[in-house]
């Protein structure tokens, strides 16, 4: 299979980062032909993170690259949910409403099945260097923390929002965007799992509970704060009085299983220079609610 009608064989592409965005564009390079070594500061290849949801973009993507299908099995599709405010009812949204093509169901699945789908998918000519800490770029060479190199035709900056390779062409850095996201995942234990919901609150507050394959759910609560760093405990009951979903699946995770991340955003950057690209949040990092 190839991409599009481009044969890479002549070119070795470093691909810094195995995020998801990495390992999507090592698998499409390498089924162009490209010789491509994924270069990771981790030890082992893995994913921290809760719940995701692959929206229509996301979709397409996949398919270009063979796995939508894999994906589709993986996931679960959530055709409508709906929406919380205070004092009025509920309204149900359609997600055909959203769609390009007005028949799409965006899929909400563990992050981590996602990437072990592409993990998983890598093709032959494609390398994996863990504990390979980019430092800086020199010459065409991706150089490590610990002086080791990798030199390459092309080296792509998959390296998410903090990236080391967009320092090679801008001087832009993300912005804290006053708000910290929590996230779990809990067990249903059978219990009948709720529609997909977004319940907002009158201020400063905001949740999302999506059920998961398998018997359990995720959640994420968005939060105003002035500090990027601002524990769980402290914002824990601000998100309970959200209502009933909140108190039932945010109360019932341990404060120890959140994962908080504070959210940051970039106006989108150059993405090519010369033999250095970037890709994913390296290019561009997004407020997670824009969809
Ligand atoms: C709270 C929250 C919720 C979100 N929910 C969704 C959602 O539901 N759906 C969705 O589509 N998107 C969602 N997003 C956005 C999505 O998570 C990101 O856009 C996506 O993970 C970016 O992938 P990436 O591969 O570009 O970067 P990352 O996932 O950040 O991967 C970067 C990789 O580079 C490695 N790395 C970093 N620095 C170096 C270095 N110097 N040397 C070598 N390796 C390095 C890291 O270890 C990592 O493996 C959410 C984001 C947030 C914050």
């Amino acid at each position: 299979m190839r991409v599009g009608d481009m044969t890479l064989s002549h070119l070795h592409i470093a691909i810094v980062g195995a995020g998801i965005g990495g390992l999507a564009l090592a698998r499409a390079l390498g089924l162009s032909g490209a010789r491509v070594t994924v270069l990771e500061r981790a030890a082992t290849l893995g994913e921290v993170g809760a719940g995701l949801s692959v929206w229509e973009n996301g979709l397409h993507a996949l398919e270009a690259i063979g796995l939508r299908g894999a994906a589709e099995a993986a996931g679960r599709a959530w055709p409508v949910y709906e929406i919380h405010r205070p004092g009025r009812p509920a309204i149900l949204r359609d997600n055909g409403a959203l769609s390009l093509r007005g028949d799409v169901s965006p899929l909400m699945m563990h992050r981590g099945t996602l990437f072990g789908l592409l993990r998983d998918a890598l093709p032959p000519g494609v390398a994996v260097v863990p504990s390979f800490a980019l430092a800086r770029i020199e010459e065409g060479r991706a150089v490590a923390t610990d002086g080791r190199t990798v030199a390459a035709d092309l080296i792509v900056g998959a390296d998410g929002e903090g990236s080391v390779v967009r320092g090679h062409l801008t001087d832009a850095v993300p912005r804290f965007r006053r708000q910290v996201c929590y996230r779990g995942i809990v067990p249903l234990r059978g219990e009948t799992a709720p529609v997909p919901a977004e319940v907002f609150g009158t201020r400063h507050h905001r949740a999302g509970f999506f059920p998961l394959p398998g018997d359990a759910l995720y959640w994420f609560a968005l939060v105003d704060g002035e500090t990027a760093d601002m524990p769980f405990e402290a914002a824990r009951d601000g998100i309970l009085a959200l209502g009933p979903l909140a108190e039932r699946f945010v109360g019932a995770t341990p404060a120890g299983a959140v994962i908080a991340s504070p959210i940051r955003d970039m106006p989108p950057v150059t993405a090519v220079h010369g033999h250095i690209a970037l890709i994913g949040d390296a290019a561009h990092p997004m407020q997670p609610s824009l969809g």
